[in-house]
């Protein structure tokens, strides 16, 4: 048996983190031989912690054999001590009449809080993924407050708008997801994010070359960037087993390899294809032994090029407002 890694969970009493612990406990992320021992940061209130002990009895009545142990604390220092993996899925969420700024405001507390014990604390090659939102802002935050981790540690979470972009796509095209390779969705999880089928393929035929503009302009591009509100409106409550699903493909892919194909990270960027260094931003990656490497070399048309753009602006702007807070 492998030696146990620990894996650090926020936000674990919340809807994605029900539906994130057990997949994560039943090795679906590291691998069916990859032991973990959990840890989960509750907030300090009677509340908080009661939801998490509750959690907790269910995941001890799975006797899942993968999970060596199981811990919880309100101690952020003490939760991340060592942790290999992290999802910081726990956020404030968004009231109503909360402009973006607010809401910017309020998790910045939050992922300054969880970037210092991450830095203080944690193994130095630990693997963050941001879930909470605004995601890439606050990946940027907690990568900002641990200067002693490698920034390209901390990435924020886009798969779920990819996973959207390939299901649309595949229905369009009556084929299986798996037939669709080199698909992306650039920049921000927010309103601009830009998916992109300029470099897709489908088999081995370029979608690119039978594209209904319409439809992408009109259905597509609109139905992944708004799925999420969609999803509020029928269901009642936000999107949270897709999302945790998608937390899973990250984390996996990122640790396990991506079989050479195309994923869409949210990771600092490194100046690739013009976005400012340091944005968290969606890029195409491709993960393998443990690491990402950004996809390189792509010819831009200017419609991508435009499409990037308006993402850079949307991140520019946020952060110059934590930029401030965190000073
Ligand atoms: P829930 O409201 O169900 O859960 C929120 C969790 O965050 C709870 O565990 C809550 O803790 C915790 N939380 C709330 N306020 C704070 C705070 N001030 N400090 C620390 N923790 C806090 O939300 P979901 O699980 O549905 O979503 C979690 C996050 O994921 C949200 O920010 C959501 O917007 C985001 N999201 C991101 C997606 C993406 O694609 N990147 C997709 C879908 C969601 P407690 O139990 O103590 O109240």
């Amino acid at each position: 048996m492998k030696k146990p890694m620990k894996v650090v969970v926020t936000g674990a009493a919340g809807q994605i983190g029900y539906s994130l612990l057990f997949r994560i406990c039943a090795g679906e992320v590291f691998g069916k031989d990859q032991p973990i021992n959990l840890w989960l940061l509750e907030r300090n209130n009677e509340t908080s912690i009661k939801a998490v002990r509750g959690v907790m009895m269910e995941l001890d009545d799975c006797a899942f054999p993968l999970l060596a142990s199981l811990n919880s604390t309100s101690d952020p220092v003490e939760c991340f001590e060592g942790a290999d993996v992290a999802f910081l899925v726990g956020a404030r969420p968004r009231s109503k009449d909360m402009q973006r700024k607010d809401l910017i405001e309020a998790n910045a507390r939050i992922f300054i809080e969880q970037g210092k014990a991450i830095d203080q604390s944690s193994n130095k090659n630990i693997k963050v993924l941001v879930v909470g939102n605004p995601c890439n802002t606050n990946a940027y935050i907690a990568r900002r407050c641990a200067p002693s981790i490698n920034p390209r540690n901390f990435t924020a979470m886009m798969r779920l708008d990819h996973n959207r972009a390939l299901t649309q796509l595949a229905q369009k095209y009556d084929c299986a997801v798996d037939e669709i390779t080199d698909l992306v969705v650039w920049g921000n999880h927010g309103n601009t994010m830009y998916p992109d089928l300029n470099q897709t393929k489908i088999g081995e035929k370029k979608v690119a070359d039978t594209l209904d503009a319409t439809w992408y302009t009109d259905n597509f591009t609109p139905t992944v960037a708004k799925r999420g509100s969609a999803i509020i409106e029928a269901r009642g409550h936000s999107s949270a087993a897709s999302a945790a699903n998608a937390a899973i493909d990250h984390v996996r892919d990122w640790v396990l390899g991506s079989n050479d194909q195309w994923v869409t990270m949210a990771v600092p960027s490194d100046g690739s294809y013009g976005v400012p260094e340091g944005l968290v931003f969606g890029f195409p990656c491709i993960c393998k032994d443990g690491d990402y490497q950004i996809v390189q070399g792509l010819q831009l048309t200017e419609e991508q090029k435009a499409g990037i753009a308006r993402n850079i602006v949307a991140l520019e702007e946020e952060r110059k407002i934590v930029d401030e807070l965190i000073g």
